[in-house]
């Protein structure tokens, strides 16, 4: 039987990073994927680099966010090195169009939010966006220019931390994905997998929106696929040079001409087929936005599926079991929350504490809910 530190179910752009981190930590990790690692998610991800909360209920995840932001630059220049691959790093701001007619109180009320929140944002006049960012359609009445933004190429990424994780001694294996956690009493001992056990110290659970497939982790992360629809489009006479947000739409310039146009947001179970109304939306709001990309070649579509929580947050730390870890739930935001998810588990590994506070997204919140129900039931 193999045994290793710590074994990860999951081999997307998390648990290659936590694997690279524990690797370069000296510990014995090996990453099991049911087939080859990367090709979910973080593969079909358009790799924005924003804390900013798109709703209140993600305000809670806005330190975790900044954390991250704060981390990438080093993270990428520590991967790019290990691996010699680059990640198509873009640190040059994100660019919000309001179109409404009253701006001057919607821009307001967006500027006073972000700096209470202590995020960096900018107000922008018409003129002054399209200045920075010619293709911005005429209609558009004002911006909010958030210059610590940014964005990955999330393909080359993920490819990028899978070869450091292997150059730092994790074993990675594909195809071998795990059926149930293997229990010892009120232990994790570690993965079963498809025909063999393997015997780990630590188990980390990383499987995206499979997670909750695993036998045995529903309890801890009752995550649910949501469907992201996407389209990347190359026009010759258009340059987009930050990431562009509308309300319906956001556009993501890549460093080889691409601009990603998404994304859906669809509770349609595991399918990932690409539907004529997803990508019709997808273009008229693309074009909306900037219509110069009336001509655009479509040179891509795909979709992917986000690992929903029921609270939308991420699910993160240790559970009431011994050894079992959970690193999932990162939902719209699992590309930016990446350096930061790496360095917690390796934090709570090694040292049994952790630099950000991370107590509002224990695996521990969903089986406390579910009690609270239960005591509340009329006998
Ligand atoms: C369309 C779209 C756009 C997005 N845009 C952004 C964005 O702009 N910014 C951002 O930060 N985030 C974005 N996200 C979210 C982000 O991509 C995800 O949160 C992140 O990729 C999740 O990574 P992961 O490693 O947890 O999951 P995944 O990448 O899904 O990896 C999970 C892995 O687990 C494996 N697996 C499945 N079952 C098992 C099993 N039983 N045993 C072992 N392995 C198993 C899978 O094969 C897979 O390799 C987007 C997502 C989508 C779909």
């Amino acid at each position: 039987m193999k045994k290793f530190d710590v074994a990860i179910a999951g081999g997307g752009v998390i648990g290659g990073a936590i694997a690279l981190e524990l690797g370069r930590a000296g510990f014995e990790v090996a990453v099991f994927d049911r087939q080859q690692p990367g090709q979910e998610a973080s593969w079909a991800s358009a790799g924005i680099l924003s804390p900013a909360p798109e709703n209140p209920g993600m305000v809670t995840m806005v330190p975790l966010g900044k954390a991250s932001l704060a981390l990438y630059p080093e993270f990428v220049a520590q991967v790019e090195e290990i691996s010699g691959k680059s990640t198509g790093f873009r640190p040059k701001g994100t660019l919000e169009a309001l179109f409404s007619h009253d701006t001057k109180a919607e821009l307001s009320t967006i500027i006073a939010l972000h700096h209470g929140l202590g995020l960096n944002a900018e107000p922008l006049r018409a003129e002054d966006a399209r200045e920075l960012e010619p293709a911005l359609s005429e209609e558009v009445e004002a911006a909010v220019l958030r210059p610590e933004e940014g964005s990955v190429d999330n393909r080359a990424l993920t490819a990028a931390i899978l070869e450091a994780a292997r150059r730092s001694d994790a074993e990675i294996f594909s195809g071998n994905g795990a059926k149930a956690i293997w229990r010892e009493g009120n232990r994790c001992a570690g993965l079963v997998l498809q025909n063999e056990k393997v015997a780990a110290k630590w188990t980390i659970i990383a499987a995206g929106c499979f997670s909750a497939t695993i036998e045995g982790i529903a309890p801890y992360a009752p995550v649910r696929p949501a469907k992201g629809q996407m389209a990347a489009l190359r026009a010759d006479d258009l340059r987009i040079e930050r990431v562009l947000w509308s309300e319906k739409i956001y556009l993501v310039p890549r460093n080889d001409g691409r601009i990603l146009a998404g994304a859906t947001v669809e509770y349609a179970g595991f399918d990932k087929r690409t539907t004529a109304g997803g990508i019709r939306k997808i273009l008229s709001a693309a074009i909306e936005l900037a219509p110069g990309l009336t001509n655009a070649r479509i040179e891509e579509t795909w979709a992917g599926l986000r690992p929903d929580s029921p609270d939308h947050l991420p699910i993160l730390g240790p559970t009431d079991m011994d050894g079992l870890l959970m690193a999932t739930g990162h939902f719209r935001s699992g590309i930016l929350l990446t350096p930061v998810t790496a360095r917690l588990l390796r934090e709570w590994i090694t040292e049994q504490r952790v630099s950000v506070d991370w107590d509002r997204f224990s695996p521990l919140r969903f089986k406390t809910e579910k009690t609270e129900a239960t005591k509340k039931m009329p006998a």
